[in-house]
């Protein structure tokens, strides 16, 4: 269902890096149309978990835009698993194209006040949905960590000295940092203004005290969660035309504009080999306007 051979590892030499540092992106935005990337990573061990538990119904969280809940409704249709998802904020008159396709997808919505979804945690979802299992917003949790440590054992990825990816909940990069290799370091471009809990998030992942030199980068967001600036789209435009790798403007165009302007302020050294994450995420592109983005 899943055709992991169809993830590829792509060097990129786009105009503005430099001779010296070689770069690649690990494509897991090809392992499926609808559920792409690494969400389908953070489910596989959640999805393991609720069918050796007998629980035949998914219940998940998320807002209007998220990459997470279609994943989700993609990948239950697909497994022929019942899936619920707790959304952020009374529904709108018209629903994004985001819920309008995860509903087409069989998936139920469930709205809720902002107030209650700021509590889900705490909430004891399984008297409102009897026997499900609970997968929380993001798939963050020890089994999404789980699933994203066979991201890097997909290609041979060991001569890289820097593995990059785009930060959300920081549940892929906990992933990628309990698979690599002692010597690798990680950094994780996150897309969020001002999150500094999510050193906490990634640690609490972590398997291994002696794990692989990691940190967050915190200056890469381009004015906060799902903020588009226009030099932001002329940048993945540009990027798209030299590498024909379309990026989204909510992860992965942040993570690879982040990369650029790293790179400009020496923070590679020569002879640094990059790998950078394709976490997919194309589905976010459709709340543009049409023609914003060449492809
Ligand atoms: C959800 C998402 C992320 C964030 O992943 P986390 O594990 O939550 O940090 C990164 N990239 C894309 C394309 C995503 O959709």
């Amino acid at each position: 269902m899943f055709d992991y051979n169809n993830i590829r590892l792509q060097y990129i030499s786009p105009t503005w890096l430099p001779g010296t540092i070689q770069a690649a992106m690990l494509r897991l935005d090809l392992l499926h149309g609808a559920v792409s990337g690494n969400k389908w990573f953070k489910l596989q061990c959640n999805v393991a978990a609720a069918k050796a538990q007998g629980r035949e119904h998914i219940v998940t969280f998320g807002g209007a835009y998220s990459n997470h809940l279609a994943a989700t409704a993609a990948a239950c249709q697909l497994l022929g698993i019942r899936c619920t998802a707790v959304v952020r904020g009374a529904a709108a008159p018209e629903l994004s194209h985001t819920l309008q396709l995860a509903q087409q997808q069989g998936m139920r919505l469930h709205f809720v006040t902002r107030e209650a979804y700021r509590d889900k945690e705490t909430t004891d979802w399984t008297s409102l949905f009897p026997n499900a299992y609970i997968v929380p917003e993001g798939g963050h949790n020890a089994a999404g960590a789980k699933g994203c440590e066979e991201i890097l054992p997909l290609k041979d990825c060991s001569a890289f000295t820097h593995i990059l990816c785009a930060v959300g909940t920081g549940t892929t990069l906990a992933g990628l940092i309990n698979s690599a290799q002692p010597q690798q370091q990680l950094k994780g471009y996150v897309v969020l203004k001002g999150a500094s809990y999510l050193e906490h998030e990634v640690r609490s992942l972590l398997l291994r005290d002696q794990s692989p030199q990691w940190e967050l980068v915190h200056e890469h967001h381009g004015g906060g969660y799902a903020k588009v600036k226009p030099e932001l789209i002329a940048f993945m435009n540009q990027f798209y035309e030299e590498t024909q790798i379309p990026l989204d403007i909510v992860y992965t165009g942040k993570l690879v504009q982040g990369f650029k302007k790293d790179l400009e302020s020496g923070v590679f050294p020569p002879g640094s080999r990059v790998l950078l994450i394709h976490s997919g995420g194309l589905q976010g592109n459709l709340s543009l306007k049409p023609g914003e983005l060449s492809y």
